[in-house]
């Protein structure tokens, strides 16, 4: 497909980034891919608006995939981070912004008791199920196909359909070991999550699941869902672990579990609460977090763990993110969807806009989406077109129709004035594309 404009500072570093980085991206979904063309290199962000190396700003729908609720460069987080770099970066040593940010966390968030900080949602989610294995002495795990959970070994097994299958590596590197004891199920079918305990009571550690997922495209939990895996667990012995990487602290105060009120053993945590920064968490139940070095045998550490300037930067953002934020980000997440629901409908493009609080995303199709069979059956051709259109026109979308779409704070009317403009001819480019 050929794009009628051009980035030529962006394909320059793009170019130059290609001959020292693999594929020239330091995380493979940045690299247009799935879309085509030129990846844009971003050179500053203010409030919802990005602008790249080329000089052109676009209004941010990423924000960089989820952390930036506030918008970029918000006044505050800004002085907090200046105001903790001044002070030195790093300490190897315990210091009181950790503790100010684990205390919000777990006065925000009843079901965790007590929380461990980490650098990336990743480690949150690999840490979170070692010490569910070390505290049942079970080693397998039941995952969701669609759910993603970091590039954690045991995790990146996403067999295909079918009820209970047992994972097999979805990468080169991931050995039979490290993903055989990895179950994949389809998500939102407790069937299957009852078959598989029923053949095998006893030797499940934990059930992972997005607690709302946003990597498959927008596919909120059907109804009982979340409490059935719940119960389910509970029976059985294993621990469900809410993963809220992406859901915390952005689809409510209390992130999912505001919202859904199930009660989870272990969360992980991630992007919201790092402000923009390298800070992600794990926490939940005290007596599981016990088992955690070292008050207990299940190691888990990190050097730059509690970062100093990250969790200045976590904190400012998170006691800024007061009820009145939270009705903005819903109000213009609203706002939006039905802007674009429009659009579609006008030009007769089949589409679900689906939403999980204000994230949400556009499946190509008209057919309900309740899981990653029915993510993939989605016209994701015509994403392609829509996304090139509005990047041309200065709207910058994920570069993938099986990602969420974020917005902030900072989304005001003008930056959603420049959307609606935007809209219509990206619709019209989606009517006419060919598969
Ligand atoms: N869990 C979920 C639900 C995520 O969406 C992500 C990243 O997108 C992760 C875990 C991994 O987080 P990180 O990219 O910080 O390692």
């Amino acid at each position: 497909m050929a794009y009628s404009y051009e980035a030529p500072v962006s394909q320059t570093l793009f170019d130059r980034a290609s001959l020292v980085t693999p594929g020239g991206v330091n995380s493979p979904v940045r690299a247009f891919r799935a879309v085509g063309g030129t990846p844009r290199f971003m050179v500053s962000g203010t409030g919802p608006y990005l602008t790249d190396a080329d000089g052109r700003e676009y209004v941010d729908l990423v924000c960089s995939w989820g952390p930036m609720i506030l918008g970029h460069a918000h006044p505050e987080v800004t002085a907090a981070v200046q105001d903790a770099v001044a002070r030195g970066t790093s300490f190897g040593t315990p210091g009181e912004g950790e503790v100010a940010l684990a205390e919000e966390i777990v006065a925000r968030i009843e079901p965790v008791e007590q929380v461990r900080l980490v650098s990336s949602g990743t480690e949150a989610t690999m840490s979170a199920i070692r010490l569910a294995r070390g505290f049942t002495g079970r080693a397998k795990v039941v995952k969701f196909a669609g759910c993603y959970h970091g590039h954690v070994d045991a995790l990146l097994a996403a067999a295909g359909s079918g009820v209970a299958t047992f994972g097999l590596p979805d990468t080169p590197g991931v050995t039979g070991a490290q993903a055989g004891d990895t179950i994949v199920l389809p998500y939102n079918d407790l069937d299957a999550v009852r078959a598989v305990f029923a053949a095998q009571p006893g030797e499940i550690a934990c059930v992972i699941t997005e607690a709302s997922p946003g990597n498959m495209g927008v596919v909120p939990p059907g109804e009982g869902f979340n409490a059935g895996l719940k119960e389910i667990c509970a029976a059985d012995g294993a621990l469900y672990i809410s993963d809220e990487v992406m859901t915390g602290f952005r689809t409510s105060k209390a992130g999912w579990y505001g919202i859904d009120g199930v009660r989870p053993d272990l969360m992980t945590f991630g992007k919201v609460m790092g402000g923009g920064f390298p800070a992600a968490a794990f926490g939940g139940r005290a007596d599981v977090m016990a088992h955690l070095a070292p008050s207990g045998p299940v190691y888990q550490a990190g050097t730059l763990s509690g970062n100093p300037v990250a969790t200045a930067a976590g904190l400012a953002q998170l006691r800024l993110l007061d009820d009145a934020a939270y009705a903005k980000v819903d109000a213009v997440s609203a706002e939006l969807r039905a802007l674009v629901g429009e659009a579609f409908t006008k030009e007769g493009v089949a589409h679900t806009v689906s939403a999980a609080s204000n994230m949400f995303s556009v499946f190509f199709t008209d057919e309900p989406v309740r899981d990653y069979e029915g993510a993939k059956k989605q016209e994701a051709f015509r994403f392609t077109a829509f996304f090139h259109s509005m990047l041309e026109q200065g709207v910058y979308l994920p570069p993938s129709a099986f990602e969420s779409w974020f917005v902030s704070t900072a989304h005001d009317a003008r930056a959603l004035e420049l959307i609606a403009e935007a809209l219509p001819a990206a619709a019209r480019a989606a009517s006419e594309a060919t598969a």
